[in-house]
């Protein structure tokens, strides 16, 4: 890399160089980003290490070895990205080309920005000859997209001492909101839990041509499916809304009824973010029954996804899935739950979120959030207990610009949000350590 004369510099050029190593998954390939990413950080006297389940597949791990006992801070992020289709896109998704001030390409925002802004936050401490009380340590895995046991999971299982820590930033939030007309930040501190299932609905097959001597199985599925669309699940009131809407309009809520019209009476906005954190969803999403139009089926599955709250367990879901369809000739098979964790609000991470956003925005104040998605926070919650939140800030881009464009055509990222990024990480290990 050509000598940087700026950190925003620095940060733009790496994430211009990890856009162009193509780490679609699958496959993936992150080996690329990896070894693009040691030879940066060894450049600053970081030291690195990379693990990996397979060749291709490697996780890069670099640190800064505390002086002693004190708190250690990890900061996390993954080197692959969705798949990118040139045809709907303005620019070469994998040029990392810059336009207007803006890094264009695949992983822009999810989230080689952030990889990017990581790797140049620690880079430029240990060039500081920064010394942190506790490791300070930054992992870029693979395998977050698809989850396949090649980054997060494999590493915090396999490799627990390369990644054992006190604190992780993490994706999942950092967006700059306006709420009622003052500033805030989102932070996210805790994720929903991904639990599908399959509902498998059973019957008699025979021939089409004479349906009164079979029991067909994709018509019983039919009110068992639109039971399910239609039910409203009962709504709760979990700490991170109660504390969203105590920041943002200055009252703890009561009950979770009334959550929703006080949010939309101070900003739409605040009810879309706090909306899929009232209650679980079931949604119905796929079906297979019959392979041949003359065959009447046996069988009928319908495949649901189901997003829980943190605290709810998936036999809390199956008891009201249960009740919901009664008696009748079905099975569920319950297929493997991810996320669902959470971390504590009150805590030395949290405060210097806090500090730094008031350090660049004076009157802006972070935000608690819950993803309704999940991220590989959740490995490292379960792990070691580490606090995780997801923040890395971003400021020029707004949210609903930046919600558009993920796994989307023409992702890409404002470079003064980058420099933002380096900004805040450096501030927390400083912080912190
Ligand atoms: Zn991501």
């Amino acid at each position: 890399m050509a000598i940087a004369t700026t950190l925003r510099q620095e940060v733009t050029e790496l994430l211009q160089e990890l856009i162009r190593a193509d780490t679609t998954n699958p496959p993936g390939n992150e080996t690329v980003a990896a070894e693009l990413l040691r030879d940066y950080l060894e450049g600053s006297g970081v030291s690195c290490e990379l693990y990996a389940r397979i060749p291709e597949r490697a996780n890069l791990v670099a640190r800064i070895p505390g002086r002693g006992e004190g708190l250690s801070l990890l900061f996390l992020s993954h080197t692959d990205v969705v798949l990118a289709d040139p045809s709907e896109w303005a620019a070469a998704p994998f040029g990392g080309e810059v336009r207007d001030g803006e890094v264009w390409g695949r992983g822009a925002l999810d989230m080689k920005g952030q990889v990017a802004a990581s790797a140049v936050a620690i880079a430029s401490l240990a060039r500081e000859g920064f010394e942190p009380a506790g490791d300070l340590i930054f992992a870029a895995t693979a395998d977050e997209e698809v989850g396949a046991g090649f980054g997060a999971q494999w590493l915090c299982e396999t490799h627990p001492d390369a990644v054992r820590c006190d604190f992780v930033i993490n994706e999942g939030s950092g967006d700059r909101v306006e709420l009622g007309g003052k500033p805030f930040y989102l932070c996210a501190v805790s994720e929903k839990m991904s639990a599908p299932f399959v509902l498998r609905v059973l019957g008699r097959s025979g021939h089409a041509s004479m349906p009164s001597i079979a029991d067909n199985a994709l018509v019983k599925a039919a009110p068992l499916i639109t039971a399910i669309g239609n039910y409203r699940p009962e709504r709760h009131l979990i700490p991170e809304v109660e504390a969203l809407l105590e920041t943002v309009g200055g009252e703890r809520p009561t009950s979770p009824d009334d959550v929703l019209d006080r949010a939309r009476a101070v900003a739409p906005l605040l009810a879309e973010l706090v909306e899929p954190l009232l209650s679980m969803t079931l949604s119905p999403t796929m079906a297979s029954a019959s392979p041949k139009r003359n065959v009447v089926p046996a069988v009928c599955e319908i495949t649901v996804d189901s997003r829980l709250l943190p605290g709810t367990t998936p036999a809390e879901q199956q008891e009201v899935v249960r009740t919901l369809l009664g008696e009748g000739d079905y099975e569920i098979e319950v297929l493997e739950a991810h996320g669902g964790t959470r971390s504590p609000m009150d805590t030395p991470l949290w405060r210097a979120v806090e500090s730094w956003v008031e350090s660049v925005d004076p009157g802006a104040r972070p935000a608690p959030v819950c993803v309704a998605g999940f991220t590989d926070s959740h490995w490292f919650r379960e792990a070691f207990g580490s606090v995780a939140y997801g923040f890395f800030p971003s400021r020029v881009m707004k949210i609903e610009t930046a919600s558009r464009l993920i796994h989307s055509a023409d992702e890409r990222v404002p470079v003064e949000d980058l420099e933002l990024g380096v900004s805040f990480l450096r501030h927390a290990a400083q912080t912190i350590g």
